[in-house]
């Protein structure tokens, strides 16, 4: 361990981290076609701009800890998926659900810190709209062996709002909305990514650690 290693105090990142995004700017995100992302920096967050599409890191990823913390909108509209969804999208294909869970039932395996249609979370740990959540998510990516065989499947760890959630579960593929979920090979580092499902759903404090 580095000698200066500073632990992180509650959410402020560690040494060791790369901040994604510190309140300020967007400059290490861009939008799916590779231009400037074009979400809404303000009051130190950044808030899904409906219609935008979703934003990606720059940076590429393999395995990491990665620190989110994000808010549903103040202003309750819809139910179900349509009340405050996003969602973190680990190699930018495997969803970890951001959903407005507070008193808003929705199949178990969409609702908030569920892997989306695969692993249901171990408890509901929703905060109510407007107050800032957590999720604290160790990710392990696929391993794909020759002819693109895999060898491992990824596997994810999430603890929100300091409860654990989901407990080191098997990812069975990328996040098809439609059908059951199977891996198709890929690169071994891919960006991260937030969804714009068209709810102003607001994100601060991003960080991650490469294992
Ligand atoms: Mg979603």
């Amino acid at each position: 361990m580095h000698p200066f290693f500073t632990p992180s105090q509650y959410t402020a990142p560690p040494s060791d981290a790369i901040v994604l995004f510190d309140g300020s700017n967007l400059d290490l995100w861009q939008n799916k076609i590779g231009k400037e992302a074009g979400w809404i920096v303000e009051n130190g967050c950044i808030t899904v701009k409906r219609g935008t599409g979703s934003i990606l890191t720059k940076k590429t990823f393999a395995d990491i800890q990665l620190h989110i913390e994000w808010r549903s909108p103040e202003e309750v509209v819809g139910e179900g998926q349509g009340r405050g969804n996003s969602g973190i999208f680990l190699m930018d294909r495997y969803e970890v659900q951001v959903l407005d869970s507070y008193e808003n039932p929705t199949y178990s395996n969409g609702q908030a810190a569920s892997i989306y249609k695969e692993h249901i979370p171990l408890v509901n740990a929703c905060k109510k709209p407007a107050e800032w959540q957590t999720y604290d998510i160790i990710f392990t990516a696929p391993r794909f062996g020759e002819s693109g065989r895999v060898i491992l499947p990824a596997y994810v760890t999430i603890i929100h709002n300091g409860v654990l959630v989901q407990n080191h579960v098997a990812i069975w593929g990328s996040t098809d909305f439609i059908g059951a979920h199977s891996y198709k090979p890929h690169d071994a580092k891919l960006p991260l990514s937030l969804q714009d499902h068209g709810n102003p759903v607001s994100y601060r404090n991003i960080w991650v650690r490469e294992l």
